[in-house]
């Protein structure tokens, strides 16, 4: 159900006689006493502001202060009631709009009344952002490296200086708005006529008109070109990880900061190496002669080949950790450690002999203790069922 509405001419209080001048005087009255802007956060006020401004609305226009009279609320707000005599018919009943107020507003106080600020066009302004991308190596990545990037970006003109007219042509000041960016616009509105200031439709607010346009950047003041940058990427880089260097994207308007070039760094898998954060992780396959004897292993890493004493019996996915053998963090100090995890390969396609040989091997190995998984094994599946 609709709430119970008040009666337009008691909202504005006026007699239901009252002439035009009247209404508006009474309406600016009140419409200047509950602004929400001048009430912030009052929703009393703010209520009061809006049923002022409704009231007004229909009784200003002779039609439906006509119909109003005739009918109340129901002829002219199809949300009033049901099925009265306006129901359904009476479109063009606008809503409240806050957007137009709000101009109004700004030009009747002078500005200032919380509808957006429009950007001065002369104001400096930071350069926009690029991205690109690059693929280094995974040592690439692990050590560091200085790479040339080839960009497009917008630099400031080095005909003009960036002023966009052609040299030895200054730009004119606007005679529209004599170089203030700014015209003054009278408007009729229901508080009577209003000045404001609007940013000049001539020069586009910035005052002068380029009437010589740079040939080389046709006015604009920045042109697009193509730039090779050295970028350093810094040790312990990931991949997908991207890298931002400062001023190095397009330059600024108005004097204003260039901006940043980001660059997304691709880092292509190594056959030997892998990744986890900082640690570096690779797998040895052994024979199986050297995981029964021990051995001295040559171990590769980032930092050239090491060397390592596995024991006599290393069975396989055993696990060693060279520490500091990582990669280095990016944001400081310390290394991540290298894992070196161990696999004993089986030989395959074996000869006659050597499987006689293996044969005869295995029947040395009596002593039970020398299998001690496949003992526990065995064991277990004894228990399990018998
Ligand atoms: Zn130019
Ligand atoms: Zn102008």
């Amino acid at each position: 159900m609709a709430e119970e509405k008040r009666d337009y001419y008691e909202v504005l209080g006026v007699s239901k006689t009252a002439t035009d001048d009247e209404l508006k005087k009474a309406y600016r009255k009140l419409a200047k006493q509950y602004h929400p802007d001048l009430n912030p956060g009052d929703k009393e006020a703010e209520k009061k502001f809006k049923e002022a401004n409704e009231a007004y609305e229909v009784l200003s226009d002779s039609t439906k202060r006509a119909r109003y009279d005739q009918f109340g609320h129901a002829g002219v707000d199809p949300n009033y009631g049901a099925g009265g005599p306006g129901a359904g018919g009476f479109g063009g009943f606008g809503g409240f709009d806050m957007g137009d107020l709000g101009d109004i507003f700004e030009g009747f106080f002078g500005g200032g009344f919380g509808s957006s600020r429009r950007a001065n066009p002369n104001a400096p302004r930071r350069g926009g952002d690029l991205q690109t991308s690059c693929t280094i190596s995974f040592f690439e990545a692990c050590k560091g490296v200085k790479r040339e990037i080839s960009i497009q970006r917008m630099e400031s003109c080095p005909d003009c200086y960036g002023s966009g007219s052609e040299p030895g042509h200054d730009a004119q000041t606007c005679p529209d708005c004599h170089g203030t960016g700014q015209v003054r616009v009278t408007q009729r509105t229901p508080l009577g006529s209003m000045t404001s200031s609007r940013p000049c439709s001539r020069c586009g607010g910035k005052g002068k008109i380029i009437t010589n346009p740079c040939k080389k950047c046709n006015g604009n003041g920045r042109i697009r070109v193509t730039k090779k940058i050295e970028v350093s990427i810094p040790a312990g880089i990931d991949d997908g990880q991207t890298l931002a260097v400062r001023g190095q994207g397009d330059s600024g308007i108005n004097g204003g900061p260039a901006g940043d070039l980001h660059v997304t760094v691709t880092v292509r898998p190594d056959t030997l190496f892998k990744r986890d954060g900082y640690d570096i992780w690779c797998e040895i396959p052994l024979t199986y002669m050297q995981a029964a004897l021990g051995d001295e292993l040559t171990v590769p890493t980032i930092d050239g080949k090491v060397k390592y004493t596995i024991p006599e019996g290393t069975q396989p996915g055993t696990v060693f950790r060279l520490r500091g053998k990582g990669v280095q963090n990016l944001n400081g100090r310390g290394r991540g450690d290298q894992y070196v995890e161990v696999t004993v390969e089986v030989p395959k396609g074996l000869s006659k002999a050597q499987k006689e040989a293996l044969k005869n091997f295995d029947k040395l190995l009596t002593d039970e203790k020398q299998y001690t998984k496949r003992k526990g094994f065995f064991d277990k599946v004894k228990e399990m069922f018998e």
